[in-house]
């Protein structure tokens, strides 16, 4: 059994596409999409469809819980509130009722999955240090919890109830007795200084996880973005991947 899981998608269709093509060459039996499906990026509703088509579970994040009116805007910096109100104008009805229907965190095929963090995933907790993975640790019973948000990836690893370590690697082994912390980072806008998209293969039989990266071409998305008036910022960032 393979798992295929990515999040933090945020509109980038060309970002989005390049995964599902990896995923395909991968032969995964399970695709997860960790939320923000949309915000930021020139094409909110093509994402969503083919998320909904492709993924076996997904769910929503606090981008899209903002385009559905359910967090307060006034949380977001302002340029991710301009793309926020211009992607509420580009929703159509059925891409609405979609979102509205997901949840924010799911236990699901004896795994864990959270847009942000297991402890109150509906706060939107950022998970940075090994502090902050060690609180969450006690928030789910499950060997592995998969998590986006910071668009940043990272492992922490439990090595007992009292020590979790944070992980500089693409790939390891799964050890029995240990637990795992896993951010999968960012399809459509990376923060980690990688500009290219992002996602991971948890291959169960072998016991490995790993982080890949695939390049799309961000020129595209950034051309899109500019014809649509999304800020400058958001369009350039894209290409450093910061
Ligand atoms: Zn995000």
């Amino acid at each position: 059994m393979k798992f295929g899981v990515f999040s933090d998608v945020h509109g980038n269709l060309e970002a989005l596409l390049s995964v599902l093509k990896c995923l395909e060459a991968e032969r995964v039996d399970r695709r997860v999409c960790l939320g923000d499906l949309v915000g930021y990026g020139p094409d909110p509703g093509a994402c969503v469809d083919l998320v909904r088509e492709h993924a076996d579970m997904v769910l929503a994040g606090n981008h899209d819980h903002a385009a559905l009116g359910l967090t307060d805007l006034s949380h977001f910096n302002p340029y991710a509130r301009f793309a926020l109100l211009w992607t509420q104008s580009q929703l159509t009805a059925e891409v609405v009722s979609f979102l509205s229907g997901l949840h924010v965190a799911n236990s699901w095929e004896g795994l864990c999955f959270a847009h942000s963090s297991p402890c109150e995933p509906l706060m939107w907790h950022y998970m940075i240090s090994s502090e902050d993975a060690q609180a969450n640790f006690r928030c789910f019973a499950e060997p592995i919890c998969f998590v986006g948000h910071s668009h940043s990836p990272v492992f922490f690893v439990e090595e007992s109830p009292v020590r979790v370590v944070c992980v500089q690697t693409t790939r390891f082994a799964i050890e029995k007795g240990k637990r795992y912390l896993i951010n999968v980072g960012s399809v459509g806008q990376p923060r980690d200084g990688d500009p290219r998209a992002a996602y991971l293969i948890y291959d169960v039989s072998a016991g490995t996880v790993e982080l890949k990266r695939v390049p799309y071409d961000i020129a595209v998305t950034q051309e899109k973005m500019a014809r649509a008036g999304l800020p400058r910022f958001l369009i350039d960032r894209l290409a450093i991947g910061y």
